[in-house]
């Protein structure tokens, strides 16, 4: 035993008092005394203890007996944790402390050691650390940017998020203005403010702007959050990157336009009553639904040998074309063909300037009748797939709304035609011009001007047919028609009256001036010449009965009875000449 072993007996009224497990070892390394705290805690007896070797007591044994030595010849007291294995085998983390005893000469006799148990602590520790790790990596796998904002506005925390929707590191980040990298820093201040007013926010939209230039649109929900003494420490915000949806609420508003559009568009259509009055419908149609594209309508025409423009719109519109259906991929395939949006082998259309941007040809057709194209110049730049995959649609369902408007468009008008017109010489029917000549009297009586009736018949036309035949009768039939066509003039009416008569209504003419004017068509008609199957037919002379408004009539009935009498007139003077109403017997 040590000299001073007397010295080194701890007191025990002292160390009982404490819960703490405490020793004493000598300088050679043996323990002299411990108290009943390293009993209680070790469940090993006393026994075991007293004059055993220290070191002997932990696991790592030169990590133990390196810290004795320290502790020894340091003079001080040392600190260090150790793991140590309890009496029944369960392992413990010890948190020593080393104090020297010294004797009266103030040499260093021992140790005392306090060997507190912290393998509770540890694992608390161990657990705090985990979970914080936890919550970091929880906050790190976000997707959405989170950040902490201290109560002077200053970043104070990012996650991994913030940093790539801001395009910068999270050391440039913190301690920074968290206003700064919106697009409106003002609203964001706002939206901070209403954090402490209201706890939280929900939903506030702001836009963040990344350092390449592009704009996220985000809607952030932020509550302050407090310190351990329950002071507000700052706000808590995540954001939400709804650019994503934004767009596609975008391209849904987007198509919803175009769709009322369309359904506009069909409605103005189908209340138009010629195809020429479809003209500006299409163009101002096509303009709203490919603002930034030009274009044009070609429409095939009744030949079918040449596709006519009909309409033009954005920068195309400086020369009026006409090509040939042939030279048009898209007519010939009945296909929409397209150029420059995509990879492909299609070949420009050979009408196309082979330099011409990006375009998309558009057959028009209805009922298995090709109409004409539609040919759309659109700079796809800038546009993805899903973006030109949508113009293709729109194309096709503006050029089906169009094709079916103008089928019904022109069936109409050869509806209305046939209605109007009589089918062998192409001249106005009699029901036509009974109305047409109904409104021309009115309208020549309300600007109190004159209208010359002509009631004409071909003379000795039944005699004509007996000699050459029926068909050479309508040959000069037809003929005697185009001559009067190219004989009316302004807002004349020419029309078949029924058999070999006609009858031509002259507005704004006086009597002087119409018979004047229809002498020289008797004349012309005289010297008509009219050929069937390659030989020509003998010539033919017309008898002409005029009756002018006022003067012979106030109603058409009239005016045509009067032209009729002055016809037999002319008839029964001889025929081939004109005769004018008498005043007196209108
Ligand atoms: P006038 O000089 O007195 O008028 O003698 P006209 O023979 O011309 O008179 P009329 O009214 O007796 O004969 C008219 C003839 O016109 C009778 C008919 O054969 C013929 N005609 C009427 N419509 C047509 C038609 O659509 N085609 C042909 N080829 N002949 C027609
Ligand atoms: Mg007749
Ligand atoms: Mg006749």
């Amino acid at each position: 035993m040590d000299e001073n072993f007397d010295s080194l007996q701890l007191r025990s009224h002292f160390l009982s008092a404490t819960q703490v497990p405490m020793l004493a070892v000598d300088r050679a390394g043996r323990i002299v005394d411990i108290n009943d705290a390293v009993i209680h805690a070790s469940r090993m007896p006393r026994e075991q203890w007293t004059g055993s070797d220290f070191v002997a007591h932990f696991i790592d044994r030169p990590a133990a007996g390196r810290l004795l030595q320290r502790a020894l010849t340091e003079g001080n007291v040392v600190s260090e944790t150790l793991r140590t294995q309890h009496g029944d085998g369960s392992p413990a983390e010890l948190e020593l402390h080393m104090e020297p005893i010294r004797n009266d000469a103030r040499e260093v006799i021992g140790l005392f050691v306090e060997a507190r148990d912290v393998t509770d602590v540890k694992q608390v520790q161990c657990k705090l650390i985990a979970a914080s790790h936890y919550a970091r990596s929880l906050i790190e796998a976000s997707i959405d940017p989170l950040v902490t904002i201290s109560t002077g506005g200053k970043i104070m925390d990012v996650n991994r998020a913030t940093e790539q929707a801001t395009g910068r590191p999270r050391e440039a980040l913190i301690g920074s203005d968290f206003s700064d990298y919106f697009t409106e820093p003002a609203k964001a201040r706002a939206g901070y403010q209403r954090v402490f007013s209201q706890g939280h926010v929900t939903d506030y939209p702001l836009a963040l702007c990344h350092t390449s230039g592009t704009v996220i649109d985000v809607l952030y929900n932020a509550s302050i959050y407090h310190d351990e003494a329950g002071q507000v420490a700052g706000v808590f915000a995540a954001a939400r990157d709804v650019t994503a949806l934004k767009r596609s609420q975008e391209a849904l508003e987007t198509t919803n336009r175009e769709v009322v559009l369309l359904g506009q568009t069909n409605s103005l259509l189908q209340s138009s009553r010629t195809v020429e009055e479809s003209y500006p419908i299409i163009r101002a149609t096509m303009e709203q639904l490919f603002p930034a594209s030009s274009g044009r309508l070609f429409l095939l025409r009744a030949s079918g040998n040449l596709l006519e423009e009909a309409v033009c719109w954005g920068a195309q519109c400086t020369e009026e074309l006409s090509i040939p259906p042939g030279d048009c991929w898209a007519l010939r395939r009945s296909h929409i063909h397209e150029i420059g949006f995509e990879k492909s082998i299609n070949p420009p259309c050979r009408y196309i300037d082979p330099e011409t941007k990006p375009y998309m040809c558009i057959p028009l057709q209805a009922q298995g009748t090709a109409l004409g194209i539609i040919h759309l110049v659109i700079d796809p730049a800038g546009t993805d797939a899903n973006r030109r995959q949508h113009f293709r649609q729109l194309a096709g369902a503006a050029a089906d709304n169009i094709s079916l408007a103008l089928a019904n468009l022109r069936l109409r008008e050869s509806l209305h035609s046939l209605s109007i017109r009589d089918p062998l010489t192409g001249l106005y029917n009699r029901r036509f011009m009974e109305e047409a000549l109904a409104r021309e009297i009115s309208r020549m009586t309300r600007a109190r001007k004159p209208l010359a009736l002509a009631m004409l018949d071909i003379d000795n036309f039944k005699h004509f047919n007996d000699a050459y035949g029926h068909e050479a009768g309508d040959m000069v039939l037809k003929e005697f028609a185009q001559l009067m066509s190219r004989f009316r003039q302004g807002s004349d009416l020419a029309c078949r009256y029924g058999g070999e008569e006609f009858l031509l209504i002259l507005p704004e003419l006086e009597p002087e001036q119409a018979c004047a004017r229809l002498e020289k068509f008797r004349d012309s008609v005289s010297h008509l010449s009219v050929m069937l199957h390659g030989k020509a037919l003998p010539g033919i002379t017309v008898s002409i009965g005029v009756a002018c408004l006022p003067g012979h009539g106030t109603h058409g009935e009239s005016l045509i009875k009067a032209a009729d009498d002055a016809l037999y007139r002319a008839k029964a003077n001889g025929r081939n000449r004109t005769e004018l109403a008498d005043v007196g017997k209108s």
